[in-house]
């Protein structure tokens, strides 16, 4: 599939699919690629078009070419810090049921040093003294579990880095 300009669109495009939206390209189904978060055996059911994760709209998936698609920048996968930034812009809508914490760790689209992003609460009890549980994703490897706003700041991932096991959220 390609943009309107004739150019092929390709995983990890950053893109505009209408203005004030921004996101990038997580699969695409017209070309046989898929990444990590949105692998082949979860998506290809929708065999066609690309599927793209944006601020506005969270998932889309155009199963044609869209004329107001663009091209923004073109680059490898999504670092943490660009993970946390589109987080921010999802969990942090007007009516969003998200909501951060009192303290700089816990605001949603926070990033801790291990690459573990906030995206805040939805007033769960968490299992330390007076604690909420928080939804973490984990800016490398994509795995989401709930942590403790206490641990937020040294959370690491159940996934990827040995963390302790993830809380319901
Ligand atoms: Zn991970």
């Amino acid at each position: 599939m390609n943009y309107a300009t004739g150019e092929p669109i390709r995983v990890w495009d950053r893109i505009e699919p209408w203005p004030g939206c921004s996101g990038v390209v997580v699969a695409s189904p017209d070309t046989g690629e898929y990444t990590q978060r949105f692998p082949r055996e979860k998506w290809s059911y929708l065999q066609r078009g690309i599927l793209m994760d944006t601020t506005q709209a969270g998932l889309i998936h155009y199963p044609e070419p869209d004329t107001e698609l663009t091209l923004v920048s073109r680059g490898g996968p999504l670092r943490p810090e660009e993970w946390a930034e589109l987080r921010r812009h999802q969990f942090s809508r007007h009516r969003s049921e998200w909501r951060s914490g009192s303290g700089p760790s816990v605001q949603i689209g926070f990033l801790n040093p291990h690459s573990q992003i906030c995206t805040g609460h939805r007033g769960k009890a968490g299992t330390d003294h007076l604690q909420l549980v928080y939804r973490v994703e984990c800016g490398l490897c994509g795995h989401v579990y709930g942590a403790n706003g206490s641990d937020m700041h040294e959370r690491r991932c159940p996934a990827c880095q040995n963390g302790a096991p993830g809380l319901e959220y």
